[in-house]
């Protein structure tokens, strides 16, 4: 996700403030000091409570069990070759194998750069090497987020091409490599936009309460999360693709119908023009509140009516349980106590040492330009995000599986046409070339929603639940 706008926060420094190192000598001595024991501990708890927080809310909202009840005879297993021929799986093996030297190659080295810039001093002479020239610390924060997301783009560039040709060789790809290009800059561009609104906003919170800087951070980064994902469908998603309606037809009756039987208050179903960069089927819902909305792919259009339905179906149980709003909030949680955490490691001196930025805060003055003040301590904060971000992914992808799943038994039960779903999951798992049969490495860092079979047997299941004809094997 990514950020709108915001103006450049304002770092004046009255004299004498209460929060201010120069009434507080325990931040004279860094992390160490026997003042930061309290805020260190205090931090520690929040961490803790909110990390437990997250907890909370993902085991009492999560459907652990997205099918609930008795299913006479027990449930039915995933078999891939029940209803996709030989040819089917060999090219998605064929596919599997080209599209995952570069991904995986990709996702390892951007995390050894990031780690190796952010835990030696090379990040930090980075960053005063491009930031040499610049005086104002907010232009300085900028210049240093700018250079560094850049950098990092750049490096992951030849992995982004070698994926590209590979969706391009196999047909998924329709963009031309100046839109690809194009697409890559706006992306690049947002990246930007997010990341020097957030480090702005938190370099400028530490700077004034170098001991209580975590509770700001905290609030502040909840309320980031909370309001880009309310407004990312109408600031963000539009610089990628143009949206309509769907025009007035049977099929945005029936649509509108169905949600309307289903008890979800959809006023519209918007269409976005997918189909000039890609050949892939999907359809999402997004935002919350005034901005949440029902988005088909054109690519989907020219399917069956009845399929376009069931998939339909699925995106008004996101919308019924409200999954974005619950997503927002775990994210929300989880931000406020990653940046917590992030005030236990950025205020160990042992670990500012090690990313080359002096830890030590000799002097009132200069407390507010060095240690984690200092924004040459940007790319050990980036290292962190991108250890954290990393580990989170495999609880996230867990979590959104059964919430994958418990759409598609909302969509079962709306429809009750299990025939349908099991065609059109396997035409969404041929046309996107889904892997029918990811090994455990692909579920835990990839899979946000359960693999075309496993989908298939659950509508298998859900029919010998409700005592409904069993869908035959496709093939
Ligand atoms: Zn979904």
């Amino acid at each position: 996700m990514s950020e709108g706008d915001g103006g450049e926060p304002s770092v004046a420094e009255p004299p004498g403030r209460a929060d201010g190192p120069a009434a507080d000598p325990g931040a004279r001595t860094g992390g160490d000091g026997p003042r930061m024991r309290g805020p260190r501990r205090a931090a520690a708890l929040a961490a803790v409570l909110l990390f437990a927080g997250v907890a909370a809310v993902l085991g009492l909202t999560t459907p652990w069990n997205p099918l609930p009840g008795h299913v006479p005879g027990g449930s039915v297993q995933a078999d891939p070759s029940l209803d996709f021929t030989p040819h089917e799986i060999a090219r998605a093996k064929a596919f599997d194998g080209a599209i995952n030297p570069p991904a995986y190659s990709g996702l390892l080295v951007g995390l050894a750069v990031i780690l190796v810039l952010g835990f030696t001093p090379l990040g930090s002479r980075f960053i005063g090497w491009t930031t040499a020239r610049v005086r104002r610390r907010p232009l300085r924060v900028i210049a240093a987020a700018v250079a560094l997301t850049t950098l990092l783009r750049v490096i992951g560039l030849p992995f982004d091409i070698w994926s590209e040709a590979v969706l391009r060789h196999y047909g998924l790809s329709t963009q031309g490599w100046s839109a690809w290009a194009v697409d890559q800059l706006k992306s690049l561009g947002v990246t930007w936009v997010m990341y020097t609104v957030a480090l702005l906003l938190l370099y400028a919170i530490v700077r004034r309460f170098p001991r209580y800087w975590w509770t700001g951070a905290a609030a502040g980064g909840f309320v980031l999360v909370v309001a880009v994902s309310f407004i990312y469908p109408i600031a963000v998603e539009p610089v990628f693709n143009k949206f309509h309606s769907l025009p007035a037809g049977q099929l945005r009756t029936d649509l509108l119908a169905m949600a309307k039987r289903d008890g979800v208050p959809v006023k519209d179903v918007l269409v976005a023009d997918a189909s000039r960069r890609t050949t892939s089927l999907n359809a999402y819902v997004s935002g919350f509140g005034s901005t949440r909305r029902i988005v088909l792919y054109d690519t989907l259009l020219k399917s069956p009516r009845p399929q376009i339905e069931s998939i339909v179906g699925h995106e008004l149980g996101h919308a019924k349980r409200d999954d974005v709003l619950w997503g927002t909030l775990v994210g929300a949680l989880g931000v406020a106590g990653g940046l917590c955490l992030l005030y236990l490691l950025t205020t160990s001196p042992r670990l500012l040492r090690r990313a080359g930025v002096d830890p030590h805060v000799p002097a009132a003055r200069d407390a507010r330009s060095t240690g984690p003040a200092d924004p040459r301590s940007i790319a050990l904060v980036l290292a962190l995000v991108a250890a954290g971000t990393q580990l989170a992914a495999p609880v996230q992808n867990l979590v959104s599986r059964r919430i994958e799943a418990r759409a598609d038994a909302h969509a079962l039960d709306l429809t009750r046409d299990p025939k349908t779903f099991v065609a059109m999951q396997h035409e969404l798992s041929v046309r996107n070339i889904d892997d029918p049969d990811p090994n455990w490495a692909e579920y835990l860092l990839w899979m946000t929603h359960p693999s075309g079979p496993d989908r298939i047997a659950m509508a298998r299941t859900w029919s010998k639940m409700h005592h409904a004809p069993i869908p035959p094997p496709l093939h």
